[in-house]
């Protein structure tokens, strides 16, 4: 597999923006960070437009000295550009319905995540540019090392090259927005919505189940629970070893720590072969992820995501995790820091 190929500012040309419309539908995280970035690079004032029900969310654009578009039809056929920063999973109602039929046959369309468009659930004209520019951060953090002078990771790809200049003005619009300074990322909705969902549907639940287990097992061996929930993660510990993967390397943060636990940590996981856990995770990325079982499967409860109480499948699951040993335990944690304060 070759390298993938990494944008910089230099290879951006934002002239390609010139006299264009610019609409962000969306005003939260992303959106709001985006088009103040977006703005601030010097495409002007009057070319961005945010297009957002009568709400907070638009009352913040205004006040941000936004223009504020309520009436989405008229987004959709001013837009040269669109960028799509809403809920992924409501994308497709609002975008499909309201935007599609009205907009421009050759409308740039701008996504932050892959996953609608890897799973064909929006529709597209044939000659318009389906870029994907998306941020590996959280919106606060867009916005603020864009104020700091400095970018943040992001990956970028042409899905659909309908004008045939997909790939300047996605590189345009992300040194826009500032994802170009710290490099960004050739990649591809595939890619993007695979690591994604391979993260929170494999990697994470086994991360979160090694800790309710180690939690069981040095319960049952005699620890107490305020000792447990400050050595596994009250402490912060793991946040900062996390903190020093990113900054001195993976396996290189590990000399912070102490020569038992060096020795520890690096002959225990080189001990466990992970084979089971290699076959294990293939079947959730080809079984669940890439062939769109996971992608149906949340379809069909997407709406119940609306309901109260034992109906939202959410909060259900919220339920039977707060059961568990170690989510009782911190709860009585809590409580009693909280009566000492
Ligand atoms: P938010 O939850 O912050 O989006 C809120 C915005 O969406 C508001 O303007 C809200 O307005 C609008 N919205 C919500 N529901 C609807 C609806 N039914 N119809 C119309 N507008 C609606 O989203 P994010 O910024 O978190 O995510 C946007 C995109 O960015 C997604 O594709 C996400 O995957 C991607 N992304 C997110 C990251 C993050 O850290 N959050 C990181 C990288 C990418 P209102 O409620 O008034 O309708």
């Amino acid at each position: 597999m070759p390298s993938a190929r990494i944008f910089y500012d230099a290879d951006a040309d934002l002239s390609l923006l010139d006299g264009k419309n610019i609409v962000f539908l969306g005003f939260g995280k992303q959106g709001s960070a985006q088009a103040q970035n977006l703005r601030d690079t010097g495409i002007p004032n009057e070319q961005i437009t945010i297009a957002n029900v009568k709400d907070s969310f638009a009352d913040e654009a205004r006040a941000k000295g936004f223009n504020v578009e309520h009436d989405f039809s008229k987004a959709a056929e001013i837009a040269d550009v669109l960028f799509i920063l809403i809920p992924d999973q409501v994308q497709p109602g609002v975008f499909n319905n309201k935007f599609f039929p009205k907009m421009k046959d050759t409308a740039v369309i701008v996504v932050a995540s892959g996953y609608n468009v890897f799973f064909n659930l929006l529709k597209f004209k044939p000659q318009q540019d389906v870029v994907m520019v998306a941020p590996r951060m959280i919106g606060s953090s867009v916005r603020s090392l864009y104020q700091k002078g400095r970018g943040f990771p992001c990956f970028i790809s042409v899905e659909q090259d309908g004008t045939g200049n997909g790939l300047p003005i996605a590189l345009a619009l992300s040194r826009g927005i500032g994802a170009t300074k710290a490099g960004a990322i050739a990649s591809s909705a595939r890619e993007e919505t695979a690591m994604d969902l391979f993260a929170e549907q494999a990697l994470w639940p086994n991360i979160i189940m090694m800790f309710r287990e180690a939690f069981n097992v040095l319960k049952e061996a005699g620890c107490s629970d305020e000792a447990l929930c400050y050595e596994m993660w009250m402490s912060k510990e793991p946040a900062e070893i996390f903190e020093r993967a990113a900054d001195d390397g993976f396996i290189a943060q590990l000399k912070h720590h102490s020569t038992i636990s060096q020795y520890g940590q690096l002959s225990g996981s080189l001990k466990l072969e992970g084979t089971s856990t290699r076959e294990h995770f293939k079947d959730i990325l080809y079984n669940q992820v890439l062939n769109g079982k996971f992608c149906k499967a949340f379809s069909l409860i997407e709406e119940d995501l609306e309901k109260e109480g034992a109906e939202n499948p959410l909060n259900e699951l919220y339920r039977r995790s707060e059961e568990t040993e170690l989510a009782q335990a911190e709860k009585r944690v809590r409580a009693r820091l909280a009566e000492l304060l």
